[in-house]
């Protein structure tokens, strides 16, 4: 398929001070959209102008949630050049998604080539400061209007971009966290290992509470013990107990995260045993406070490494690490945003450059 570059008014012109820039907030002038239907398949792709489309009233998506997204990062490097990060697994996870939620399958090199266009355009929307990216949010909704349950028959596909300030300013701070012993994000057997709109909306209740009383992210447990950890907010989570990495098992009701996977790799490399098995909430609890339990951080794309600095689960208080990042959550951290900016050899091959 050729796409098409259509005429584009360049309205908006990239902020010069990059340390106010809210995430998400913000897009470039361009965007990547094409649609399927089960006539043509996927059809028209273009780059075109930013801005709203129609969309029926009745359109699926607005009434079922039949909707995914993936989330990445186009980060500008010292000399210049841009490099994302795995490209490839974002799009393959999409195509995941897209299987559980009944929607079409895209061709995975499409989807790059296509993004690669809109990033040539776009390009002097990556940010330069350190830190910084641009973001990018592929997007598929169901578009048939017609208000009966059932997998849509026409979709859209979008990408659009975001410029990003740097997730932390001055250190990595270990965030509060809020154990969830009520509220579920996914049930069993639910959608939580895709990438979909509808996890989000669940989340809100129980997050906004967390927020309410003063803390910064919500600690998941399972929905049939209310026991084992999952994800911590929108973000996998990793522990440093007796000295071995200890992280959730890909159950079906967590994110595969592509930092998780990233962070697997770095510390088996760095020598530690990893564990994925189900770790409860009781071990965690009791772990901080005989030691057992060193570091706590979440992982994925927006912060790449968030420490944990407390738990706090049905009253009881328990904090980690004297209020610092822990060694190795700094080290991975480092290594990561390193390779990812080109301050350290990509010896996975996971970088790709523009
Ligand atoms: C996107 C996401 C993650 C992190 O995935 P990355 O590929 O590392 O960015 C973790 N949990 C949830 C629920 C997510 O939506």
């Amino acid at each position: 398929m050729d796409i098409k570059i259509l005429p584009v008014n360049e309205t908006k012109q990239p902020v010069k001070d990059e340390s106010h820039l809210v995430f998400g907030k913000e897009f470039t002038n361009r965007m990547f959209i094409m649609e399927f239907d089960r006539d043509k398949g996927w059809h028209s792709p273009r780059i075109q102008q930013y801005g709203p489309f129609s969309l029926d009233p009745a359109a699926l998506v607005l009434h079922y949630a039949q909707e995914i997204f993936e989330g990445l990062k186009a980060f500008r490097r010292p000399d210049g050049s841009i490099a994302l990060f795995r490209p490839r697994d974002n799009f393959e996870r999409f195509n995941l998604s897209a299987e559980r939620m009944c929607m079409p399958q895209l061709d995975v090199d499409f989807c790059l080539r296509s993004l690669n266009e809109l990033l040539k355009l776009e390009q002097d929307w990556v940010p330069h400061t350190e830190g910084t990216s641009l973001y990018i949010r592929p997007t598929m909704i169901a578009t048939e209007p017609v208000l009966g349950v059932k997998p849509a028959d026409s979709y859209l596909f979008y990408i659009i971009l975001s410029p990003v300030a740097a997730y932390y300013k001055g250190g990595l701070s270990p965030v509060k966290i809020w154990v969830s012993d009520e509220y579920a994000r996914v049930p069993s057997g639910g959608t939580g290992e895709a990438k979909t709109g509808g996890n989000y909306a669940s989340s809100l209740y129980a997050s906004t509470l967390a927020s309410e009383k003063g803390y910064d992210q919500v600690l998941w447990l399972d929905s049939v013990e209310r026991k084992y950890v999952e994800e911590v907010g929108s973000m996998n989570i990793c522990f440093l107990y007796d000295g071995k990495i200890v992280t959730s098992p890909l159950c079906g009701s967590i994110l595969n995260g592509i930092t998780r996977r990233s962070i697997l790799t770095l510390v088996d490399e760095f020598g530690y045993e990893i564990e994925e098995r189900a770790l409860s909430i009781d071990e965690i609890l009791d772990g901080s406070e005989n030691g057992r339990l060193t570091e706590a951080f979440g992982t994925g794309t927006a912060a790449v490494v968030s420490p944990v600095g407390q738990f706090t689960y049905k009253g009881r208080n328990v904090l980690l690490g004297n209020g610092k990042a822990g060694e190795l959550t700094m080290k991975l951290y480092d290594t990561l945003t390193g390779i990812q900016y080109g301050r350290i050899e990509d010896k996975h091959n996971w970088v790709k450059m523009l």
